[in-house]
């Protein structure tokens, strides 16, 4: 599942450069109050355009969460739960999901846990109706890395393409970064 932020960008890069499998890359337009998929959008193709040359073909789709109506911003991982699961489902032969969860983001055991579990529950769903591979493993490539870690796994070409902001700024010819968010602020830290 890849955002076009730091840390599934670190982990596209990990299963593109160090294993041979083969990869399907799917990335979701959240679109909500924030309006933050334009600018991510713009960040994934440049870095997947990248990756493609630089390491080796893979698999794309994507698929859009409209959500611009409502106040409440939603969860991000519960979405990426349900969608992992419609993308396992419609990959045959899938039987590993790779997110690019960080065990030093807050509440991540928790959190991890409640996403695995809405995966679980919906997979079960399309389970009983004798779609997708038996088992599907949820894997974490890049859980143990600090984000200095994350940063040296990216080339410096990709790192510059990758966007983190949540809530960009819209200026003449695309975007720029608040600065403020909590993405921006961890970004810094980098
Ligand atoms: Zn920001």
């Amino acid at each position: 599942m890849y955002s076009g932020g730091l840390d599934s960008t670190a982990m596209l890069v990990k299963l593109l450069a160090e294993t041979p499998d083969e990869l399907r890359v799917h990335h979701i337009r959240m679109q909500n109050r924030e309006q933050r998929a334009s600018a991510e959008q713009a960040a994934v193709q440049a870095v997947l355009a990248f990756c493609r040359t630089r390491y080796r073909p893979f698999r794309y789709s994507e698929s859009g969460l409209e959500f611009s109506q409502l106040e409440a911003i939603p969860i991000d991982y519960l979405s990426i739960a349900f969608v992992a699961c419609q993308v396992a489902i419609d990959t045959p032969g899938c039987t590993r999901i790779a997110v690019g969860s960080l065990a030093r983001d807050t509440d991540i055991v928790n959190r991890s846990a409640r996403q695995r579990r809405v995966f679980d529950a919906l997979y079960e769903c399309y389970r009983a109706r004798k779609l997708g591979e038996k088992h599907v493993e949820w894997i974490t490539p890049v859980f143990d890395c600090s984000k200095t870690e994350i940063a040296a796994l990216i080339p410096a070409e990709i790192r510059e393409l990758t966007w983190s902001c949540r809530r960009p700024v819209a200026v003449a010819g695309g975007y720029r970064p608040c600065g403020a968010c909590k993405a921006c602020l961890a970004r810094t830290t980098i």
